[in-house]
């Protein structure tokens, strides 16, 4: 449909008579999958700053949205009641599970994912590595508290169960929908720490956009994803010490050392513009590939590809140059890469391929 006639009322009406199922035994199946997050947070009035995340149960999310029940038959659990900044593998692991088994059973047709903002991308982009369905999965989070003068959470969980029970998201990986912008999960990044507006997929572009229910998607999936994958988590019950360490002015091979001697089996280091980092840090770094750390480089630059064998030889020193995967996903790759033993040409395959 072009824009001139969606703006039209007549079209509007029409549309709306056409996609809003007639009975509740018509329209998809939708479950959500609360953890936590601002989204259901609470704070002790309207403007303040100051808040709790992960106060709401999912029950009174579905209830704060009634209009979403027009999109979707819902039904919703509780996973964890956490701020994202306390995200740990016992709830990844208990989530991925958790959204298999859904996504295998024939009566659900997509699942929403509610969670805080702060790591989403992490979190997301580990589903997209791990769920093995094509059926839309599709996670959501509010900046602002469910108390908050203007509270985007739920317009934004509104978004979310409209493109999770839409045809055409099934196939596009792992989504982030926030804002009315559809993020593919390995391309979103926070940018803001307080903007409404604060994520964007800065190298390759959107996956889509919904506004009030209403998604046009312009593109499929960056990477390998979901069906796609190599990664299982079958058998695995937990995931291996990954450290990300950002590079800076007069950096010495300190903190790289003491990652390795608190276990880390991968190193990901947050460099300075491509990748980069002082000859210390990277004399450091080298040295701990070649006792088998499997290293990283990235940037802290929050747009642009590290690629191999710029400023530093990466052939030499034993390296993996993280391509498109800022140092959060970067983590997220490296552990699941190293569930199993490699070689560094094919670590760098992954970081080509994800
Ligand atoms: N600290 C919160 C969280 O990530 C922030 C948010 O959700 O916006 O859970």
């Amino acid at each position: 449909m072009t824009r001139l006639m969606r703006s039209s009322g007549i079209v509007a009406l029409a549309v709306g008579l056409c996609t809003v199922p007639a009975s509740p035994a018509d329209k998809p199946n939708v479950v959500v999958l609360a953890t936590g997050g601002t989204i259901a947070g609470a704070a002790g009035s309207d403007v303040q700053a100051a808040y709790t995340s992960g106060q709401v149960g999912v029950e009174q999310l579905l209830a704060a949205v009634p209009q979403a029940k027009k999109l979707a038959s819902l039904r919703g659990e509780q996973v964890s009641n956490i701020g994202s900044q306390d995200m740990n593998d016992e709830v990844w692991l208990k989530l991925a599970r958790r959204v298999n088994e859904l996504a295998a059973m024939s009566d659900v047709d997509g699942i929403v994912i509610t969670h805080g903002t702060d790591t989403i991308e992490e979190t997301a982009y580990f589903l997209n590595l791990v769920v093995k369905s094509r059926k839309p999965v599709v996670l959501t989070a509010a900046m602002r508290p469910s108390t908050a003068l203007s509270a985007d959470g739920p317009l934004n969980f509104f978004n979310a169960v409209a493109v999770a029970a839409n045809k055409d998201a099934v196939g596009r990986g792992v989504l982030v929908v926030v804002n009315d912008w559809i993020h593919g999960a390995a391309s979103l990044t926070k940018t803001s720490t307080t903007a409404v507006q604060t994520f964007l997929s800065p190298v390759r572009g959107l996956i889509g956009t919904v506004a009030y229910g209403e998604a046009e998607f312009y593109r499929g999936p960056v990477g390998k994803n979901t069906l796609d994958s190599e990664f299982s988590l079958d058998g695995v019950t937990a995931l291996p010490r990954v450290d990300i360490i950002m590079a800076h002015e007069n950096m010495d091979g300190a903190l790289i050392n003491a990652a390795a001697a608190a276990g880390a089996k991968g190193i990901v280091i947050a460099g300075v513009g491509n990748g980069n980092m002082t000859q210390p840090a990277l004399d450091a770094l080298a040295a701990q590939a070649k006792k088998g750390v499997v290293c990283v480089r990235s940037s802290r630059v929050v747009t642009g590809r590290v690629g191999r064998k710029v400023e530093v030889d990466d052939d030499k020193l034993g390296l993996v140059a993280s391509e498109e995967l800022n140092p959060q996903k970067a983590r997220v790759l490296l552990r699941l890469a190293l569930l199993k033993p490699r070689s560094l040409a094919d670590v760098q395959r992954l970081f080509q391929e994800y």
